[in-house]
């Protein structure tokens, strides 16, 4: 279960992602397990998971990250588009194979729609992009997966996870993996992830 202590506002360094990030995952989206959207009101994009045997240390837990879609597929509002994901068996609801769920959120420059746990709280939802090739770069780890005493639980925990990876792709030196053009001033090594993560065979 989840232990009653406070949440960090914000995680991994604030010099940039460190090793091992960024780690690259891409494939196609396919269909989940389809309680994403309608138990939780959280849609979550789901991959192909047989990449993270490339990664065997990579811990079952939340990350935050960049998105890219294959634009000859679907016309997002930007380019790159933040995202928080887990990788793992959800045991909420005990998956027996490993999944990646990502959910894809507003650009950072749009009010969150999980700022605050006032009210209902609506998770960010666009049109359906199945069969959609997307690539991911994984910049930082969250937190471990938990199992939750309700779905009230789970999804109060899902919120701060975005805003979490909100507040943390907001620093200074994340900047340049969301910058949608090629920017000058950005460090060549991350120009080159994001060429990696805009790059989609045609
Ligand atoms: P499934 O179990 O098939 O993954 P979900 O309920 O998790 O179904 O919904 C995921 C689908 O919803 C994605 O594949 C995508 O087409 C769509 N979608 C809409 N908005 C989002 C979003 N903000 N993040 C991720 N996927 C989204
Ligand atoms: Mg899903």
């Amino acid at each position: 279960m989840r232990p009653d202590t406070p949440r960090d506002p914000v995680t991994g360094p604030d010099s940039g992602p460190s090793s091992p990030y960024p780690i690259r995952l891409s494939g196609p989206v396919i269909k989940g397990f389809g309680r994403g959207s309608k138990e939780l009101g959280i849609p979550t994009a789901n991959i192909p998971a047989d990449e993270l045997a490339k990664y065997p240390d990579l811990s079952v837990g939340v990350y935050y990250g960049v998105v890219a879609l294959d634009p000859s597929r679907f016309a997002s509002q930007e380019p790159i588009l933040p995202a928080v994901l887990s990788i793992g068996y959800n045991p909420f609801y005990k998956n027996e194979t490993k999944s990646i769920e990502i959910h894809l959120m507003p650009p950072l420059s749009s009010p969150s729609p999980t700022a605050t746990a006032d009210g209902p709280v609506t998770f960010h939802k666009l049109p359906d992009f199945y069969g959609t090739p997307l690539n991911l770069l994984l910049l930082g780890y969250i937190r471990p997966e938990f199992d939750y005493v309700s779905l009230e639980a789970l999804v109060e925990d899902i919120r701060v996870d975005c805003e979490v990876a909100r507040r943390s792709l907001q620093r200074p030196a994340y900047a340049c993996y969301l910058a949608s053009k090629e920017d000058e001033t950005c460090p060549e090594d991350v120009r080159g992830q994001i060429r990696w993560l805009t790059r989609f065979e045609s």
